[in-house]
C-alpha cells in the first residue's frame, strides 16, 4: 500500500514578485554604446544580492539568486553586468554606511582639503555629491561653511546624513533631476561621484545629468575602482549586482567625451584595491588644460592592450584558480582542526563566499563593526555576523579578512589575536597568511 504525502509549497512566505527580477533579454546590449554583447569576462554563477543580509526570522525562507555574468563590449570595451535586478530594489534600503571605515573617512577628509584649495572653493560655492551616502564626505564641506548638497536614493542612509546637518535629496540622479536642480538655482561648481558610476544602470542618462548640473567653469571628480587593478589582482569579488559597470580609464574618458566633457587630470588612489580619480570639465572650458598624467594613463592602458579583446579572455580562468587556492587553504586548515572566523561582512565578501561555496563548514562566523549587520546572517551562505568582541571570546586560529582593501586598518585594530597565536588570512589577490 502506498501513501502519498503532499508537500505544500510555502506560498505565504515568498512570491516571485518579491525578487524584482528583470525579465531576461534575448541578448544584452552595451549600456553605453548599445552594441550586442558577445564576450564573457567571467561568469560567477548565481548569487544573492550582496547587501541583502538575512534576519533570523527569515532564515528558513527562500532567497532570490541572480546571475553574476560579466561581459565586455567589443566596441567600447566597457566591462558590464546586465541589470538583473531593478535598481530600486537594490538601493531603497542600503546596508552600506560609509562612515564605518576610518580609512575611508580619512580619504574623504583629505580629498576635501585638496579640492577646496585646488578649485578655490569658498562660501557661495555649491558642491553636490551624487550617492552621498551618510554624509561621510560632505560634512567636511559643511564644516568649512561651503554649501553642500547630497543626492542619495537610499532613504535610510540619507536620513543619517540629514541628522548630521548635511542637506540631502532622497532621489535617483539623472538628466531630469539635474534639469530641475539647475532650474532651482542649484547648478554646481563641483560635482562629486565616488564609487557611484559603477552603480548606475542608465549610464548615459547619469553622465548627461552631470554635464547639465555643472556650472560653466565647474568641475566634476569621479572615483572608481580601476579595471586594470581588478584584472591584474584578481579582484573578482568586487563584482556584484550593485556594480553594473567596471571602467578602464580609456572607456571612462570615451563616455565623458560622448556627453560633452573632457578629462583634464587623473590621479591613482589606493582605495578599494586601486582606484582612479578623474577630473573633468565641459569640453569647451579651455581654462583647464589637459595634464600630462592624462596622456600617460591613456598610453599605459593602450600599452596593456585594454583596447583588444584577447586581453580580457584569460581572466575567467585566473578566477577559477583563485577559488581552488582559497578552498585548498581552508580544507587543509579545517582538517588540521583549526578554527577560522571571518572579519567583516562587506558586499565583496558575499560574492567571494557564494562563488567559492564557503559556508559555516569552513567559516564559523564573521564579525562587523556595523551594528546594522550584527545579529544578521550573510546572504546565501547564512554565516552569522557578530560584533568584533566575539573574536576575543572564541580566539580563532585564523581570521579571514573579507574587506581586504582595509587589511592594514584591520590588522592594526585586531593585532591582539597574536596573543593566542591567531593569524590573519587575506584571500585576494592570492591567499596570504600574515602572522
Ligand atoms: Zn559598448
Amino acid at each position: 500500500m502506498q501513501t502519498t504525502t503532499l508537500i505544500e509549497p510555502n506560498t505565504q512566505q515568498y512570491t516571485p514578485d518579491e525578487a524584482h527580477a528583470k525579465p531576461a533579454t534575448p541578448r544584452a546590449h552595451c549600456r553605453f554604446c548599445a552594441t550586442p554583447l558577445n564576450h564573457t569576462l567571467v561568469d560567477l554563477g548565481m548569487s544573492p544580492l550582496c547587501e541583502s543580509y538575512v534576519s533570523r526570522q527569515n532564515l528558513n525562507r527562500m532567497e532570490p539568486f541572480f546571475p553574476l555574468h560579466v561581459q565586455v563590449c567589443d566596441e567600447c570595451f566597457l566591462v558590464q553586468l546586465e541589470e538583473y535586478v531593478s535598481v530600486e530594489q537594490i538601493f531603497s534600503e542600503y546596508a552600506y554606511f560609509s562612515s564605518y571605515s576610518d580609512t575611508w573617512l580619512q580619504h574623504a577628509a583629505d580629498y576635501v582639503e585638496m579640492i577646496v584649495h585646488r578649485l578655490g572653493l569658498a562660501k557661495g560655492s555649491l558642491v553636490v555629491e551624487l550617492a552621498s551616502n551618510d554624509g561621510y564626505l560632505l560634512q567636511n564641506f559643511v564644516k568649512k561653511n561651503i554649501t553642500a548638497l547630497g543626492v542619495e536614493p537610499a532613504a535610510n542612509v540619507a536620513k543619517v546624513a540629514i541628522e548630521k546637518g548635511v542637506p540631502t535629496m532622497i532621489k535617483f540622479f539623472g538628466r531630469k533631476l539635474a534639469q530641475e536642480m539647475v532650474a532651482d538655482g542649484k547648478a554646481a561648481d563641483l560635482v562629486i561621484g565616488n564609487n557611484v558610476l559603477a552603480q548606475v544602470p542608465d549610464l548615459n542618462d547619469f553622465v548627461a545629468g552631470i554635464h547639465t548640473l555643472l556650472k560653466t567653469g565647474g568641475v566634476v571628480t569621479l572615483e572608481f575602482p580601476h579595471l586594470i587593478k581588478l584584472m591584474a589582482e584578481n579582484q573578482y569579488d568586487t563584482i556584484y549586482h550593485e556594480h553594473f559597470s567596471y571602467f578602464s580609464f580609456i572607456t571612462a574618458e570615451k563616455i565623458l567625451a560622448a556627453h560633452g566633457m573632457t578629462v583634464f587630470d587623473v590621479e591613482e588612489l589606493t582605495t578599494h584595491g586601486g582606484s582612479i580619480r578623474v577630473f573633468a570639465r565641459h569640453a569647451n572650458d579651455t581654462s583647464k588644460p589637459v595634464s600630462d598624467r592624462v596622456v600617460e594613463m591613456r598610453q599605459r592602458e593602450l600599452h596593456q592592450r585594454l583596447d583588444r579583446m584577447d586581453t580580457y579572455a584569460t581572466f575567467g580562468e585566473k578566477v577559477k584558480e583563485s577559488k581552488r587556492n582559497l578552498l585548498d587553504f581552508l580544507i587543509r586548515a579545517r582538517r588540521e582542526g583549526k578554527s577560522v572566523a571571518g572579519y567583516g561582512a562587506p558586499g565583496k565578501g558575499n560574492t567571494l563566499l557564494n562563488y567559492c561555496g564557503i559556508r559555516t563548514d569552513f567559516l564559523d562566523y564573521t564579525v562587523d563593526r556595523n551594528p546594522y549587520k550584527q545579529g544578521k546572517f550573510l546572504p546565501g551562505t547564512h554565516i552569522p555576523i557578530f560584533s568584533p568582541d566575539r573574536i576575543f571570546e572564541t580566539k580563532p586560529d585564523y581570521l579571514l579578512i573579507l574587506p581586504w582593501n582595509f587589511k592594514q586598518e584591520i590588522i592594526r585594530q585586531m593585532g591582539r589575536i597574536r596573543e593566542w597565536g591567531g593569524k590573519f588570512v587575506v584571500p585576494i589577490p592570492a591567499v596570504e597568511v600574515i602572522d
